[in-house]
């Protein structure tokens, strides 16, 4: 195979995703819809946690950027744990079979009925973002009467140099607690009768692609366990959050997870902390794919539209984030053209590629979005009340569907005409 990503590229003149001809998948099932494959997941986890085997640690998942429950439980076989940021992503977490001691919940609004179902799951620690969240959280737990061990969110104030939507650590962000005032925060916590203060937390942003950040974070953060062991605290967790970034390039290379190992290692050794972390779109980014198929070709004086039959709602990052994804036919052309590839929804930002060289193509044409597999399906909508599409997982040979595609009955469900 001619690798465009692992697992992933050409044998002669057809993609492939490991022994599967995309083009099969997309007669079989139709577009739009998302292929992932169980030997890149493998590859990209294996990648990650192996940077880590010389520190005891856990590798929590990130489930919001590929939330299925089929690839949860590819995980789970894998040894993964979870990292949820909301009670729905823990009711996937479980239902797939990730242990609840493996599941840590993170976010800045967590809701007290989201407390009350993540308590009574068991789950490992809650990743606390406020005061006011502390104090809820301890009135939670005395309320169903079991300890709530948490960590603190600390925000590290360094800049994760990535793009500003997904920059996390930084004091004017809205996640964690300042670092000046952590300190403070679990002294709060220890008086707390339903509060077990287990660990630490940061995470300071996504797509990181220069480490660096990560050392000087974790610097602040050891620095900071120091004094709440000094203190009597017991912190045995140090969780470093996710972030690792991938190239949305095929010609680049992302950061190897060992660099990112050895920003964070040596502190996690010197204090004896158990590691914990949580990678989304390095596991799951390249191990999937959006294919779509052109609907119509729009040639007019020096501009050339394909209008492809996935859009914005289906995978947003374009749209949101101007993001690159590479685009390719599943079936190689003779020559290239400088086209935009733009969706059907009728939002002018409904665009995955503005004057880009893609193989030539005519209608009928399926092309793939490479690199959806991180907050592809999981940001898709409704929008424009456009079917999600199918999630498929290929296997060696063999293909299935993970997600049927939605139906018109699913657009509907729920809704009531009540005053006709
Ligand atoms: C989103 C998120 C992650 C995963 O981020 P990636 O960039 O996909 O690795 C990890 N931890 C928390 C708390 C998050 O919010």
């Amino acid at each position: 195979m001619e690798e465009i990503f692992p697992f992933i590229g050409y044998r002669g003149r057809r993609l492939f995703v490991e022994d599967v001809d995309v083009q099969a998948v997309a007669k079989k099932i139709g577009t739009p819809a998302y292929v992932y494959s169980k030997a890149a997941f493998s590859y990209w986890f294996n990648e990650f946690d192996s940077a880590f085997g010389d520190v005891g640690h856990l590798t929590a998942f990130a489930v919001k950027s590929c939330s299925n429950i089929a690839i949860l439980k590819l995980l789970a076989e894998m040894g993964a744990g979870a990292d949820t940021v909301s009670a729905g992503e823990i009711f996937r977490a479980v239902n797939a079979g990730i242990p609840s001691e493996k599941i840590v919940f993170a976010g800045v609004g967590k809701r007290r009925d989201e407390m009350e179902y993540a308590l009574s799951c068991g789950i490992l620690m809650f990743n606390v973002e406020s005061r006011q969240e502390l104090e809820t959280l301890n009135r939670v737990a005395e309320k169903i009467g079991k300890k709530a061990k948490i960590a603190v969110r600390v925000n590290p104030d360094v800049d994760p140099k990535t793009h500003p939507y997904i920059s996390t650590g930084l004091r004017t962000s809205k996640f964690g607690i300042d670092y000046d005032e952590a300190f403070d925060v679990y002294m709060k916590a220890k008086e707390m009768r339903w509060i077990e203060p287990v660990g630490i937390h940061f995470h300071i942003g996504s797509q990181i692609l220069d480490v660096s950040p990560f050392k000087e974070a974790s610097s602040k953060v050891a620095d900071l366990v120091k004094a709440l062991r000094d203190k009597g605290l017991d912190i045995e967790y140090f969780d470093a959050g996710g972030g690792l970034g991938i190239n949305y390039h095929p010609e680049e290379k992302p950061p190897a997870a060992s660099s990112l190992a050895e920003m964070i290692v040596p502190f996690v050794k010197e204090l004896d902390c158990k590691l914990i972390l949580e990678p989304g779109r390095r596991i799951s980014g390249n191990s999937g794919l959006l294919l779509t198929e052109i609907l119509y070709v729009k040639r007019k004086e020096g501009k050339t539209f394909y209008i492809v039959d996935a859009a914005m709602n289906d995978c947003m990052r374009p749209s949101l984030y101007d993001a690159y994804h590479h685009i390719v036919p599943v079936e190689k052309k003779e020559t290239v053209e400088i086209v935009d590839v733009v969706g059907p929804v009728c939002e002018t930002g409904d665009i995955f590629a503005k004057d880009r060289r893609v193989g030539r193509c005519e209608q009928g044409d399926i092309l793939a979005i490479l690199s959806a597999g991180a907050y592809g399906f999981s940001m898709a909508s409704n929008y424009n009340s456009r079917v999600r599409p199918p999630e498929v997982l290929v296997s060696n040979r063999d293909f299935k569907v993970i997600r049927e595609r939605e139906t018109f009955g699913s657009l509907i469900e729920g809704e009531k005409i009540l005053w006709l």
